[in-house]
């Protein structure tokens, strides 16, 4: 979402007729898009703000604005440090911000809203669609619904001619983003409804969607998975802890059993599905018990991939209010024990694919090394002598590690 922020802030400042440069030190204005899921995703912005400094020594003119999601105790704190400090909702006011450049922004009327401003792609071929933004679950350790406030989704009608125009510019990726992609709604189109209209789009491309709350995952998504052939076989189902106690305090509104059976109803009809999660290791008052529960649940469920995240206050957070008693070792420990199982059952799963043949969309280069992402968004190496980035090829599989794939070239 982040990445897909800066896309739209960078949009705004070309039709401000700012020029974009690779080299920090030739820039006049410099705009950060920050995250404050996590604190040491705050923190950095502080380092960053110390190097702004030495810039300053030999560019006294340079502006630096700070926007994304910003906790309104930080906004305060930062505002010293930058020039602005502005809402992502209040990108279109950049103009006026910037002083008297304001003639040459001419946002579309319908560009007013922040989201339907059209963005400045990062990649040509992979693209990031946002569907909605802002949060209405609360979770208890969670800034979000703070810093992107209510849900609000886009029009299906604008989401799908920004996605018929990235089809027809060869775009070979969408993913369509959300905090909560599965409470979309717009007039009669939910979201099943918005995968499949998506998924009739002539055109070979990949759908693929996050994040999904478990309690809204439903039969209606399923189906629409197992229908759409264009609809990635991944699936990122964050459950967050493996015991019920603790998903209560969590405030999640589901179950282990809940979320168990949702798995299993989906490996029905998409048998070749990839998982992966998200877990918070250490939220307070979990007791060893109860983290032992998040570690049969990935023995149980054998996941693909997991981003395990450490548990960290965030002020403002229900949560904030409970002592934070798991020790930094001990949650250190528990994420430990986590990526050990999950090393074992990825590679399990991985090896299987030893010999099989994949489609991969090929992301990056290190001379003649390419990666690039399998449909079940594992990480594909490759030799190639011929450009292959950005093109959608088939890779036979020929070694397996826990996180990453080697494969040979087919076509
Ligand atoms: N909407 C998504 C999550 C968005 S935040 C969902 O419901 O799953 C991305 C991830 O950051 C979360 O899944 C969670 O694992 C992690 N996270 C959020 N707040 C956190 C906190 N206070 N401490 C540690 N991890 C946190
Ligand atoms: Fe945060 Fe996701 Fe929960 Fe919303 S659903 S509060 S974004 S963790």
């Amino acid at each position: 979402m982040n990445i897909s922020d800066a896309e739209r802030v960078a949009s705004v400042l070309e039709k401000l007729k700012y020029k974009e440069t690779s080299n920090i030190n030739e820039a006049d204005l410099i705009l950060i898009t920050m995250c404050s899921v996590r604190q040491s995703a705050v923190d950095r912005i502080y380092g960053l703000i110390e190097k702004f400094k030495k810039l300053r020594l030999s560019n006294p003119k340079l502006k630096t604005i700070l926007t994304g999601c910003i906790l309104k105790k930080d906004r305060k704190k930062f505002a010293k440090n930058f020039y602005y400090v502005i809402d992502i909702k209040d990108i279109k006011n950049l103009s006026r911000l910037l002083g008297n450049r304001e003639s040459s922004t001419k946002l579309r009327p319908e560009e007013l809203n922040y989201l339907d401003i059209a963005p400045k792609y990062s990649s040509k071929f992979s693209a990031n669609v946002p569907i909605m933004t802002g949060c209405n679950n609360f979770c208890a350790y969670c800034v979000v619904p703070y810093v992107r406030e209510r849900e609000i989704s886009r029009p299906a009608k604008e989401i799908i001619s920004e996605i018929k125009n990235l089809v027809k510019n060869k775009y070979k990726e969408i993913w369509l983003l959300g905090q909560n992609v599965n409470s979309y709604k717009d007039g009669k189109t939910n979201f099943p409804g918005l995968l499949k209209i998506i998924n009739n789009i002539p055109g070979n491309f990949w759908i693929r969607f996050t994040s999904s709350h478990p309690k809204d995952f439903n039969d209606e998504v399923i189906n629409a998975m197992a229908f759409g052939r264009k609809i990635t076989p991944y699936l990122n189902l964050p459950i967050q802890s493996g015991d019920d106690n603790v998903l209560k305090s969590m405030n999640r509104y589901y179950t282990v059993k809940e979320y168990k059976n949702k798995i299993e109803k989906l490996r029905n009809k998409v048998p070749n599905i990839a998982l992966s999660t998200d877990i918070i290791v250490g939220f307070p008052g979990e007791t060893k018990r109860q983290f032992n529960n998040t570690a049969k649940l990935f023995r149980d469920i054998k996941y693909d991939m997991a981003y395990i995240n450490k548990y960290s206050p965030r002020a403002g957070t229900p949560a904030a209010k409970l002592k934070d008693n798991v020790s930094t070792v001990e949650k250190k420990k528990r994420e430990k024990i986590l990526t050990e199982i999950l090393k074992q059952t990825a590679l399990e799963k991985n090896r299987k694919l030893i010999g099989k043949e994949t489609a991969v969309l090929i992301n990056e280069n290190r001379g003649d090394n390419y990666f690039g992402k399998n449909e079940h968004y594992k990480t594909i190496k490759i030799k190639s002598d011929k450009n292959i980035l950005g093109k959608l090829v088939t890779v036979k599989i020929t070694e397996a590690k826990p996180f990453t794939l080697q494969g040979e070239l087919i076509k």
